[in-house]
């Protein structure tokens, strides 16, 4: 029988959360000693565990059939490539988000970046950045590096960085400032293009709608709430990504209750809104599992 090897960060920013959002569809895995390779139990999908940078190309050189990594590598691995190394995303999963920004010296003064025309960017994305720049029209001379990039411009060894942020912490100690943000980028589940076998197709359509239904009950959210009764309207309006909901009377009460899932993100504006509507005892609860 057929069996899907899916890759996953072994340990870093993503590794926890892909192995979550695997063991939410289902999935279960008898961890071998060596922990490179576990394989799955309940669910014909075994798991790798490799260094985040090997996602892309284990996938192209067909190693596995699918894997989790940041949009940010995927993209740098396919510039790289080249045309022929085409990766397929099947689904954005909502986490390991992060921006991948031109940050610049504190002290320097720019205000446009087509001034970076020249400058030396050092970056762990020497691919995806020059890509980007060049789009905006600007040619870099990229200044390749694996890591530490945020110590170049200070060490004289580049003018400018183009590095991932996700707070800008660390930016900041080392005296440089965002100046331009070039791409965002989170986790991602990706497979080849079109080769696999159709029994193995068969297999990864049915984790696709697993996963479908693991990202939709996350991004749902159950709202009870008691209104006046001719606020029905306006409050259904309110509700995000809401059209029908369930109504029920308030025994010994002109008011009612009305419970819905929302299919969008609830913000605490949107709360606000239906109080200033005239809604009473609200709740926000999450959903565990959802099937259209
Ligand atoms: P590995 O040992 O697997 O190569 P790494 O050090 O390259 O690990 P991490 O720092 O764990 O990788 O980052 C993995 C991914 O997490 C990044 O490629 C990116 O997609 C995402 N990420 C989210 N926030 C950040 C951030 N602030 N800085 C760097 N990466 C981030
Ligand atoms: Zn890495």
């Amino acid at each position: 029988m057929s069996r899907l090897r899916v890759a996953i960060q072994k340990s870093g920013r993503l590794s926890e959360k892909s192995l979550e959002i695997l063991k939410s569809c289902g999935l279960s895995f008898a961890r071998s000693k060596d922990k490179l390779f576990w394989y799955g139990r309940d669910f014909p999908v075994d798991v790798l565990l490799v260094r985040d940078d090997d996602i892309p190309r284990m996938i192209l050189d067909g190693v596995c059939e699918l894997g989790i990594v940041g949009e940010n590598i995927a993209s740098e691995v396919m510039l790289e490539r080249g045309s022929e190394s085409e990766l397929n995303r099947l689904r954005k999963l909502g986490f390991g988000h992060c921006r991948l920004s031109l940050a610049v010296p504190e002290k320097m003064a720019i205000n446009s970046i087509t001034e970076l025309e020249n400058a030396r960017i050092a970056t762990s994305y020497p691919a995806l950045t020059r890509y980007l720049l060049e789009k905006q029209g600007v040619k870099p001379e990229i200044v390749e590096l694996s890591g530490s990039v945020e110590i170049a411009p200070g060490l004289g060894t580049a003018d400018a960085i183009s590095d991932l942020v996700s707070t800008g912490t660390t930016l900041r100690a080392n005296h440089l400032k965002e100046f331009e943000e070039l791409y965002q980028s989170q986790a991602a589940l990706y497979g080849r293009a079109n080769d696999i076998s159709e029994e193995k197709q068969t297999l990864l359509d049915r984790l696709l709608a697993r996963l479908e239904g693991v990202m939709q009950a996350r991004e749902s959210k159950y709202v009870m709430l008691h209104a006046p009764r001719e606020a029905l309207e306006k409050i259904t309006e309110l509700l995000p990504g809401v059209e029908h909901p369930s109504i029920m009377p308030l025994e010994g009460s002109d008011r009612i209750a009305i419970h819905a899932v929302c299919g969008e993100t609830v913000f605490w504006e949107h709360l606000e809104a239906l109080k200033a509507e005239g809604a009473s005892a609200i709740l926000v609860l999450p959903v565990e599992k959802m099937l259209a």
